[in-house]
């Protein structure tokens, strides 16, 4: 907009004083020789003047009316007087309208001498002709107003100016338009494809490292203002150099488009993704939280678990990510790039996946690094436990299952509670092994409860990673067949998060897990963010209503609003509906007045290593219940016919 009024202000000067430049020279030519013109105009009738009265006696003509008929017919403008030649006397003298001009001329000698010519001005400009008449021994003087003539003309002249004026300025105007507007679009497209080239990455296309500064600008802003909070995510590749210098630069940067594009295509808007440089990339997640951050840094390890063909080579993509996330570890830019790096670099040094920025390097780091580099032996060397947790059927008030959760009782630091191993041990992969030595020892101990009388069911906790995992199902089918337990009495627990990360591979996973007849229920649901129309079409069998809304049900009218229609969710889906975290009475009741099907929580019991849960099952109302051999738990234990049966 700037470009075209700018441009139309200097088209329009320029042709402005063009035009006035034009108007001048032509007015000063065209009156110039106009008044040439008038000069030989007056000549040529003085001319005229002389021979009409060629013939005429000066006596005649100095006879008034003799002489003014005759010149009256004429049709003079002028005046006109006749000059003796030899006397130099006026003789004759027509007309008086320019008597002062007149006399002004007659004081100059030139106009008594015939051919001459002239222009005088007093108020007004004359124009003047002298020639030779009555036997030539006279001279005529013949004067002609010249004004007359040049203002008509001006007049002419300016009207034709202003009018060729106006249409040239019209197509000046719309010539500058069209001109702008062309210059606009080039100029517009070429800042474009600057500002683009200034902030994005050549190879991969990505944003760049002022690109992401901005974008960090824009959202620290943001969250200051929402009081929210928001993660940047800095990782790099493992082993990039060697790639580069064993099998070239080609093989590099294919590697560095590779991963770009399924950065990208992970990663939906307000997420931002550049590459900062090298082998160095940078996410930005807008109102993500440590936890948030975590599960985005869990995709992006599983988006990178395919290896890369390049050349017929698979190269396997290997990246460290470190978190920092504002407010709580740095509230500046910079600062929260540079702490992400720091926690990148953790994560390296530790061979973890990814690792949260953390302020001091105090005990608990060195805490999360020792249980880090502990935890392998410690499954290898057998040296981890597994309590059970027993679920209760609430319409019979039986026993029907429990949850395999695994326990460390380290001999310095003590109890290490899942919470805390669990994320680390997804870090550094050795949740694979962990996952399969719980249920190894799950399905072991469900068959000897069984062997003992008690048909009930046992669940594993899955970790997200499981259901990327290609192999688990197999794995999983070798571990059923080494087992002496039916398929049908191991159940899986999987949060909404992990089947929703990669859709399509975790529906491949979770179908062969059912077609093996193995039950699967959503864990902690509530809590993340499932499409209900994925969830319709997802092969689950139970919805567990995550502790947190099933803890203050009692005196929280939001949470027993949220438990309730979470059980009607699952009952109108023929799913089987679990409430986990009831701890009294009162919960209970609540549960069963909303056909709840099965509860699990302290009320009942804390979870038990296998004896414990052995005397349990002795002792309890529940567990004695459920140690008649006749019940059909079957149904109970498939669950979908539960809640209408
Ligand atoms: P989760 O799957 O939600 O497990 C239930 C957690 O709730 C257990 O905590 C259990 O002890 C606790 N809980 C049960 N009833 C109550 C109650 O009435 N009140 C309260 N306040 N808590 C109750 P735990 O054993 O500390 O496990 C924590 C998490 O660690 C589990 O949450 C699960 O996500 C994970 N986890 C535990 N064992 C394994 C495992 O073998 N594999 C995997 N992948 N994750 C596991
Ligand atoms: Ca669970
Ligand atoms: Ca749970």
């Amino acid at each position: 907009m700037r470009t075209t009024s700018q441009l139309l202000l200097v088209v329009l000067g320029v042709t402005l004083v063009a035009q006035i430049i034009y108007g001048t020279v032509a007015y000063w030519m065209i009156s110039g020789s106009e008044r040439q013109n008038l000069f030989t105009q007056v000549a040529n009738d003085a001319y005229r003047i002389a021979a009409e009265i060629d013939g005429v006696s000066i006596d005649q003509l100095a006879n008034e009316e003799i002489a003014f008929p005759l010149l009256r017919n004429l049709g003079l403008t002028g005046s006109v007087s006749l000059f003796d030649a030899g006397d130099n006397s006026d003789v004759v003298r027509f007309g008086s309208r320019f008597v002062d001009v007149e006399s002004q001329l007659l004081n100059t000698d030139q106009i008594r001498t015939p051919y001459q010519q002239g222009e005088v001005c007093t108020d007004r400009c004359y124009a003047w002709a002298t020639v030779p008449a009555v036997d030539k021994q006279h001279t005529l003087l013949l004067i002609t107003p010249e004004k007359d003539n040049v203002v008509s003309l001006g007049e002419t002249l300016s009207m034709r100016l202003v009018s060729s004026g106006v249409i040239v300025l019209w197509i000046a105007v719309w010539a500058a338009l069209v001109l702008s507007s062309t210059i606009t679009k080039k100029l517009n497209a070429k800042n474009k494809a600057l500002v683009y080239q200034a902030l994005h990455d050549e190879l991969t296309g990505l944003p760049n490292r002022n690109y992401l500064f901005d974008k960090m600008e824009e959202a620290l802003s943001e969250a200051e203002e929402a009081s929210e909070s928001f993660s940047i995510l800095l990782m790099d590749l493992d082993r990039f150099k060697e790639v580069n210098d064993t099998l070239g630069h080609h093989f590099g940067d294919h590697l560095l488009v590779e991963v770009a594009n399924r950065l990208h295509h992970k990663m939906k808007k307000p997420v931002t993704v550049a590459r900062l440089g090298g082998d160095e990339f940078a996410v930005l997640v807008p109102g993500a939280n440590h936890k948030k951050a975590i599960e985005v840094a869990k995709t992006i390890t599983l988006s990178m678990l395919e290896p890369v063909p390049v050349d017929g080579i698979e190269l396997e993509i290997s990246m460290s990510i470190g978190i920092a996330t504002y407010p709580a570890d740095g509230n500046e830019a910079e600062e929260l790039l540079q702490h992400a790096d720091v926690a990148m670099y953790r994560a390296k040094r530790s061979m973890a996946k990814y690792m949260v920025y953390e302020s001091n390097e105090d005990g608990n780091s060195i805490r999360r690094l020792r249980i880090m580099g502990e935890l392998r032996n410690v499954i290898e060397n057998d040296e981890l436990d597994v309590h059970y947790q027993p679920k209760v059927c609430l319409k019979t008030d039986r026993v029907i299952g429990m949850e395999a959760l695994v326990r460390w009782h380290h001999p310095e630091l003590g109890f290490v509670p899942p919470d805390e191993f669990i994320p680390l041990a997804e870090q550094t992969g050795l949740i694979h092994p962990l996952t399969d030595w719980v249920m190894q020892q799950a399905m072991k101990f469900c068959a000897q409860l069984r062997a003992e009388g008690y048909e009930l069911t046992v669940a594993v906790n899955l970790s997200t990673f499981a259901l990327q995992d290609a192999g688990f199902a197999d794995e999983l089918a070798l571990r059923i067949v080494q087992s002496d337990l039916p398929a049908n009495r191991l159940e899986l627990e999987i949060t909404e998060s992990a089947m929703m990360t990669d859709l399509p591979t975790a529906s491949k996973v979770l179908d062969r897990i059912v077609n093996q007849d193995v039950q699967l229920a959503i864990d902690d649901f509530g809590t993340g963010f499932s499409s209900l129309a994925y969830l319709k079409k997802l092969p689950v069998s139970q919805l567990k209503i995550d502790k947190s809304f099933v803890l203050d049900m009692v005196s929280d009218t939001n949470d027993r609003a949220i438990v309730k229609s979470i059980i009607d969710l699952a009952h109108h889906m023929d799913k089987v509906v679990v409430a986990e975290g009831v701890e009294n009475q009162e919960c209970l009741d609540f549960l069963r007045s909303q056909h709840c099907d099965i509860a699990q929580g302290y009320f009942i019991s804390r979870p038990l290593p296998g004896d414990g849960l052995r005397q349990w099952l002795r002792d309890s109302p529940w567990g004695k219940a459920a140690r008649t051999r006749d019940v059909n738990v079957i149904d109970f234990i498939s669950g979908r016919k539960l809640h209408s049966s």
